[in-house]
């Protein structure tokens, strides 16, 4: 049984035709949802959807305008075993890489992977607060950017892209709290609705 693909049925009927194509759009990054793409797996720490920080604090992550998907799935179950997804991802199914992605915050670069191999090219944000902000799947870094780099709010850091265990460009973004990391689900705080960027 494929909960998460259960959870996108449901969500498709709910809002309609256009839910529905929204989700076939974002077909093959589906599969991403499925798979062990975290750096860190602490998956029993979930954190509910508390409004800890007030609405629209971070910036969207993905440079605007921008023709996207943003698959809510923060806490979906995936296959293999891997416990729920950490994140959500931003994407569609026939997006071209290179959109720019940027700092929903200032922070500095704290961590980076370069082809890991499930998060690919990644960069960790650490901010003043001791919260933590993950982007993974870059199909590049910013040039000049190297880890201790500052990092101020809507910056460019990296393009979306593919690397890692993606089937299709989009990037899985994952908020940390604190120094237990423990992931919190960024919706609320992203401050959508935002033209162009339809959530499923
Ligand atoms: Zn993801």
């Amino acid at each position: 049984m494929n909960a998460t693909r259960t959870r996108r049925q449901i969500i498709g009927s709910a809002l309609g035709l256009a839910g529905v194509a929204a989700a076939a759009r974002f077909g093959a990054v589906m599969a991403v949802g499925a798979d062990p793409s975290d750096i860190q797996s602490t998956a029993s720490a979930l954190e509910p959807a508390v409004r800890i920080w007030p609405p629209g604090r971070l910036m969207f992550p993905v440079q605007l305008p921008a023709d996207l998907i943003l698959l809510d799935n923060f806490g979906a179950q995936r296959l293999f075993g891997s416990g729920p997804h950490q994140g959500i991802d931003i994407g569609r199914s026939d997006a071209l890489p290179g959109q720019p992605l940027v700092a929903c915050l200032d922070g500095i670069l704290e961590a980076q992977t370069v082809m890991g191999t499930n998060e690919g090219n990644s960069w960790v944000i650490l901010d003043a607060a001791g919260d933590r902000y993950r982007y993974h799947h870059l199909e590049s870094f910013a040039p000049g950017l190297i880890v201790g780099s500052v990092v101020t709010r809507g910056q460019v850091i990296g393009t979306m892209g593919s690397t890692g265990n993606p089937s299709s460009p989009h990037l899985h973004f994952e908020v940390r709290r604190g120094p237990s990391r423990t992931p919190v689900d960024p919706v609320p705080f992203l401050g959508l609705p935002i033209p162009g960027i339809t959530v499923i």
